[in-house]
């Protein structure tokens, strides 16, 4: 039996996991029985350019479970894909909020503009379905290339994806904007610290020193898309930097690539974060 990456004394802590508010198939109540079951002692609810499901989630925990609130912001710098971790944020910051609800418009209305381009292509989707079907979650091309296999015009998300939804796919429309420097700032304004999510083998060691030096306070070394090679060059990058080390399984759901707690990261991770955050406990 593998012993997982730092696994410590039985206690085991997820910081990356997703609910119904974007992506993820359980609802925060059923994530959190899930991480109950499951023996964890804490989950950051991580959802993309949400923070709807925190409360909810954190209502359903009580005292059993610890669950620190976070959010995954999409950001594009240059046009590199960054996602952006927020952990022990406050998520009922009014301009965390307002910030949130524009991007949520402004992707509603890169949906419709998706749409009008595959009718114009001869693939049409029903647009008013797609949206319904996201929420409550944030509308994204993962919900256009499922209308895309639905409509029987596709038979894969990598069809969809190669073909029409893609940088380079016919159909292509870039996410609205948000600068990888505007949700660092953000996520502090609203006390929270910020992570670079899953670097993977895309981003250049140049890149995280740029963004530590716009205030980035950590790295998400432990991830799925993570082989130990890059772990190694993530928490070196990290150590290097002053920077904190983080991670955590990306749960979506049962079935969907790792399940909550599969990826666990020392107990040290979360008290490290925490005196970051300045949070007691
Ligand atoms: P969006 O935020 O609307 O631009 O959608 C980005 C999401 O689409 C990513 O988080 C992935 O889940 C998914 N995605 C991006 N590229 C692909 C691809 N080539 N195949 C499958 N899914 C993809
Ligand atoms: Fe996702
Ligand atoms: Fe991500
Ligand atoms: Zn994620």
């Amino acid at each position: 039996m593998h012993r997982p990456p730092g696994h410590e004394g039985g206690r085991r802590v997820d910081l990356h996991a997703h609910t119904i508010f974007s992506d993820g198939l359980l609802t925060p109540e059923e994530v959190v029985a899930r991480a109950r079951a499951r023996g964890l002692m804490a989950i950051a609810i991580t959802d993309h350019d949400s923070v709807d499901g925190i409360e909810r989630a954190r209502a359903a925990a009580g005292t059993a479970l610890e669950v620190v609130p976070g959010i995954e912001i999409s950001t594009l710098w240059d046009g590199l894909d960054l996602h952006i971790l927020g952990f022990f944020l406050d998520g009922d910051d009014p301009v965390l909020r307002s910030r949130l609800t524009r991007f949520r418009d402004e992707r509603v209305r890169r949906a419709q503009e998706i749409a009008e381009r595959l009718e114009a292509l001869g693939v049409p989707v029903d647009v008013g379905d797609v949206l319904e079907r996201a929420t409550p979650g944030v509308v994204g091309r993962p919900h256009l290339a499922d209308a895309l296999i639905r409509a029987g015009h596709v038979e894969s998300l990598d069809e969809a994806f190669r073909r029409f939804l893609g940088a380079r796919g016919e159909a292509f429309v870039p996410r609205p904007a948000f600068h990888p420097e505007e949700a660092i700032a953000l996520i502090h304004a609203a006390g929270g610290v910020s992570v670079l999510a899953h670097p993977g083998t895309h981003v250049g060691d140049s890149t995280v020193e740029r963004l530590a030096g716009h205030g980035l306070r950590g790295i998400e070394v432990w991830h799925p898309q993570h082989g130990p090679a890059l772990v190694r060059r993530y928490r070196a990058l990290a150590q290097r930097l002053g920077l904190l080390s983080t991670g955590g399984s990306d749960f979506h759901g049962p079935g969907r690539s790792l399940d909550l707690g599969d990826l666990p990261v020392p107990a040290g991770v979360l008290a490290h974060l925490k005196q970051a955050a300045g949070v007691s406990g």
